[in-house]
């Protein structure tokens, strides 16, 4: 069964437009309720940020419909937003999906498309299966308006996005040394600065997960690098992940 035939998933959205999340910074942040997420994510009901206690308190009222709304309502909310701004879309859940696991564009063009019209600097994270599909439409999301970055936990799974035109992010290590280095496919990785203490949070470092390429002088410019996340949270269970996917 494929997106054509699969139905869609009904989901719930939430906006909170002065964020408290310590990490993205006082900007307007986006919850999408949990049935948005893919169950063969491996940090799916487990060591995932959203699970921590006061994200968890918040995405499980959106998740149960307590809280939030349709996509149509989030839509008009974006034009609340003044030009410019930074925003985090899904500091947890993820994109719309159809049962069988492929991303809605359908449901998730028209954020997109508000966010561009608004002008705003949207960036977002996503962990459903890497399907070529799939990773196809995080491609169209970001030329569409929200740098939608694939979450990956090997390098390997870097080097493919990188392959394919996307930009990725990378968990490692809670006890990961290095700052910055080179996949074996060639991708440059730099660990999140917020996490080496350089900056306060997002907001502070411009949002570089939201940035598409980076200028490498006389009007060139390349793909901007892939992002490290150490595993500070819940670093024993990302330790073990990382074991089983034979990490280093
Ligand atoms: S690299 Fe910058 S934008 Fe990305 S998560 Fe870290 S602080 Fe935020």
């Amino acid at each position: 069964m494929n997106s054509a035939t699969s139905a869609a998933r009904i989901h719930n959205y939430h906006i909170t437009m002065v964020s408290d999340n310590k990490k993205a910074g006082p900007i307007p942040c986006t919850t999408t309720g949990r049935n948005s997420c893919w169950e063969g994510c491996p940090f799916y009901g487990g060591p995932c940020y959203g699970n921590a206690f006061h994200a968890r308190l918040h995405w499980d009222r959106v998740s149960d419909g307590r809280r939030g709304y349709s996509m149509d309502v989030l839509c008009k909310l974006i034009f609340d937003i003044p030009k410019y701004s930074f925003i985090r879309i899904n500091q947890t859940g993820d994109q719309p999906r159809y049962e069988n696991g492929d991303i809605n564009l359908d449901e998730a063009l028209p954020l997109a498309k508000a966010c561009r019209m608004r002008k705003l600097k949207a960036w977002t994270y996503c962990h459903h299966e890497q399907t070529d599909y799939n990773l196809a439409a995080l491609r169209t999301l970001t030329q569409e308006g929200i740098t939608t970055n694939a979450s990956c936990e090997t390098e390997e799974q870097v080097d493919r996005v990188y392959a394919q035109g996307g930009l990725a992010v990378l968990v490692v290590d809670p006890d990961e040394k290095r700052t910055k280095w080179t996949t074996a496919g060639g991708v440059p990785v730099r660990v999140c600065p917020e996490q080496l203490g350089l900056v306060a949070n997002c907001l502070n470092c411009e949002a570089y997960c939201q940035k598409q390429t980076t200028n490498t002088g006389g009007g060139t410019s390349k793909p901007r690098d892939c992002v490290a996340f150490l595993g500070h949270y819940a670093p024993k269970q990302i330790k073990k992940l990382l074991k089983e996917l034979n990490v280093r």
